[in-house]
């Protein structure tokens, strides 16, 4: 595996694989890897000859009091699982690079970045949807893999792809979780025991709900009676590439989000 911080070199390095037609996957990521992120790199491993992960906290999708500086970060770990993964390139960009001096242009998603998430993060898929188009514009891939865990983040993304004509595929896989239930999440790292364990309350609260809605009942109010008590942002369904119910919640400093597919549900079972 090669790690690579200058985008000039990450460019470079993929030449000769583009020229000969070999097919390259990215996965764009923040580090901190967990089973969430490694999922999407044995996909991209399996989908791809060449495979690129990108690490990078990315500064302008955090909002002014959020926890960009407390991120967790463990670069040697995360080399050594992407390593282990069969990963080709690393390529960890510094914030100049990304941003550099003046840097003043953005891509906006207008409805499907309203609501949700961003009412508690403004400006956060804007963020992500221009941090997004710059790795595509540097990777050029042909593949490129998301979580089902940011339900919006994929339908933002992929709505940016449609509209921009970006020739690559999307390809969004499943949340993996905790044999407990929690998605996974590198913020999860932030609770203690007492707060995982109040944590565990948000995936049964969704899937509550989930069987609120099978039953012809609503979703939203048997998922809000599964999480009194708590500190709600916000549950709703939404069309992210077919109905979801959504929600986030507040455990001590902590933000957690998870959704679970209203449809998709149904016809698995
Ligand atoms: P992050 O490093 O948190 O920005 O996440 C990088 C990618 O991993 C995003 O596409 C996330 O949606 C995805 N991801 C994060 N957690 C999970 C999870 N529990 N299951 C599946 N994908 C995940």
């Amino acid at each position: 595996m090669k790690t690579i911080r200058a985008i000039a070199e990450m460019r470079e390095s993929l030449a000769d694989a583009r020229r000969a037609g070999r097919s390259i996957g990215l996965v764009p990521t923040m580090g901190a890897f967990h089973d969430g992120h490694l999922s999407l790199i044995r996909a991209a491993r399996a989908e791809n000859e060449v495979v690129v992960v990108s690490l990078f906290v990315n500064p302008t999708q955090f909002g002014p009091d959020e926890d960009l500086a407390r991120y967790p970060r463990d670069e040697a770990r995360d080399s050594r699982l992407a390593e282990e993964a069969g990963v080709d390139y690393l390529f960890r960009p510094s914030p100049d690079a990304m941003y550099p001096d003046r840097f003043q242009t953005w891509v906006e998603v207008e409805q499907l970045a309203a609501g949700l998430e961003s009412e508690a993060r403004p400006g956060h898929f804007r963020g992500v949807a221009t941090v997004c188009l710059k790795l595509f514009n540097i990777v050029q891939p042909h593949r490129a893999y998301f979580g089902q865990k940011d339900a919006q983040q994929a339908s933002v993304v992929r709505r940016m792809v449609r509209d921009l004509d970006l020739p690559l595929e999307m390809r969004v896989l499943p949340i993996i979780r905790d044999a407990d239930g929690l998605a996974l999440s590198s913020r999860n790292v932030y609770l203690t025991a007492q707060q995982r364990h109040d944590a565990l309350t948000l995936p049964r609260a969704l899937r509550a709900g989930l069987e609120a809605w099978r039953r012809g009942a609503d979703p939203i109010a048997a998922a809000c009676r599964g999480l009194e008590g708590l500190d709600v942002d916000y549950v709703s369904v939404a069309d992210l590439d077919g109905p979801t119910l959504a929600a986030a919640v507040r455990i001590g400093q902590t933000r957690l989000i998870d959704n679970v597919r209203l449809e998709e549900e149904a016809s698995a079972s």
